[in-house]
């Protein structure tokens, strides 16, 4: 985690937020190789869940929300988790994280032993972050940062239905921002109190449920391999009876092994019709879905898959570092998935002269009229540079030499297998395109 951390902020992937003034419990900020590596898996998600199929649409609900809402969904009474306190000095736990935290006096006594502490009761902490709407701070003005997107979809289930004319089953799928104030945050990006979701919420029919839960299980595995991530290091692992959140009668977690363990990545849960049944309840309104063809009417249960985008960029992260020896020197590579990478492809004049750097200069310029995010690079030995690249999980490396000048053609160095074929000057950007 050590490596990975300082690489992110040498490299400008990850800030601490406000770092300036000490920084912002939990909160972290993507800088230019970090925003673009976020976007690229909220895109690739977004493109597999929204534009890759007919049966789920895309939704953007506002973060603000009716207050009833969250009395609705049960998060006013019961989103908490339980906070324990050592009475000499003060600290505070979550107390089913205690196994994972050692006590801050005597960190030598290892995680999970706090012989020495002097715990209190627990009591129940709920994780919402509260504010007012408007100019008057009082009781009949407090609204909540939302603590996540699923919500939105429900509110909205009968509004996206009958406008994108779909028909029970289908999904409604969010990218956006969450707030939790969490007890514990912490191991950098992992657990923060501002994080982005990539949920999807898939309305069925009552029975059909187990089929779809099944279903969403098996393709959401199936997508985080296709992202590259090393199938040993992932698995599931179900809730039990006692683990399950109000509102689930089965929920799954895809975990990861991070270098803390295995840990969370992403939940698919089975939500029942508990919340457009309690949106119906709370609202009056009626969330019931009147099958066209058999004219029944019934209110759907929802298969959620539930996905952290920043904890997707750790994971995507940490399984792509590796550290390799080439030619007796040490070279560190993230070997980022082409479509996630942040940038595609970097160009180099050999040396900077020669008219070497004009040419470079102008395959550059294509690349970014063809909007493949390019880095051109002409300082240091040929060495440094690809090195330099293979931190940021630059996929390819195109050379300009003195051999191109006589037949226009670069030479593109693979990340991975370090293989360098030559291709022609105006084929690079269709050489690519087919790679990416
Ligand atoms: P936990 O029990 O670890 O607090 P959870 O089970 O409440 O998490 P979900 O509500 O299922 O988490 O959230 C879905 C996904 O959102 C998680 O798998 C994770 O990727 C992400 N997530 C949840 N909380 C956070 C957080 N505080 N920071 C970053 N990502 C988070």
């Amino acid at each position: 985690m050590e490596k990975i951390v300082s690489l992110c902020k040498r490299r400008g992937f990850v800030f601490q937020s406000s770092e300036i003034y000490g920084g912002t419990g939990s909160v972290w900020d993507y800088g230019p190789l970090g925003v673009e590596l976020r976007r690229n898996v909220a895109d690739a998600w977004w493109s597999s869940m929204v534009h890759a199929r007919d049966d789920v649409e895309g939704l953007d609900a506002g973060i603000l929300m009716h207050p009833r809402v969250w009395e609705a969904s049960g998060h006013v009474s019961g989103f908490t988790d339980p906070l324990v306190e050592c009475k000499t000095c003060k600290r505070r736990w979550r107390e089913d994280h205690l196994g994972d935290a050692s006590c801050p006096r005597k960190p030598s006594l290892g995680a999970g032993q706090h012989d020495e502490c002097e715990l209190g009761e627990p009591r129940l902490f709920n994780l919402m972050f509260k504010t007012f709407m408007g100019p008057v701070e009082d009781d009949a003005s407090v609204v909540y940062l939302r603590p996540e997107t699923a919500q939105g979809s429900y509110v909205n289930f009968l509004n996206v239905q009958g406008t994108a004319r779909q028909r029970v089953p289908f999904g409604i799928a969010q990218l956006g921002k969450a707030f939790r104030n969490e007890i514990t945050p912490g191991n950098f990006i992992f657990r923060t109190r501002e994080f982005e979701q990539a949920e999807m919420q898939f309305f069925v029919e009552p029975g059909s449920d187990e089929e779809w839960f099944d279903y969403w299980r098996a393709q959401r595995m199936a997508w985080h391999e296709s992202m590259g991530i090393s199938s040993q290091r992932l698995r599931f692992s179900a809730h039990g009876p006692n683990e399950l959140a109000h509102y689930a009668k089965r929920a799954e977690d895809i975990e990861y092994e991070f270098p803390f363990g295995w840990q969370e990545f992403e939940g698919i849960h089975n939500r029942t019709d508990f919340d457009l049944s309690r949106h119906q309840e709370f609202s009056g309104k009626r969330m019931e879905y009147i099958d066209p063809v058999s004219n029944e009417r019934f209110v759907p249960y929802v298969i959620e898959t539930a996905m952290g985008v920043g904890r997707a960029v750790l994971v995507v992260l940490i399984d792509s570092y590796r550290e390799e020896e080439v030619e007796g020197e040490t070279r560190v590579v993230l070997g980022i998935h082409p479509t996630l990478a942040p940038i595609k492809a970097a160009v180099f004049p050999l040396v900077k002269k020669d008219g070497l750097p004009e040419i470079a200069a102008s395959i550059h310029e294509s690349l970014r009229k063809a909007r493949i995010p390019s880095f051109y690079d002409h300082a240091g030995s040929i060495g440094r540079r690809y090195r330099r690249q293979d931190e940021t999980g630059t996929p390819w490396c195109i050379t300009v030499d003195g051999e191109g000048l006589e037949d226009r053609s670069v030479t593109i160095r693979d990340r991975d297998t370090l293989e360098q074929v030559r291709v022609g000057v105006d084929h690079v950007v269709e050489w690519l395109r087919s790679r990416m």
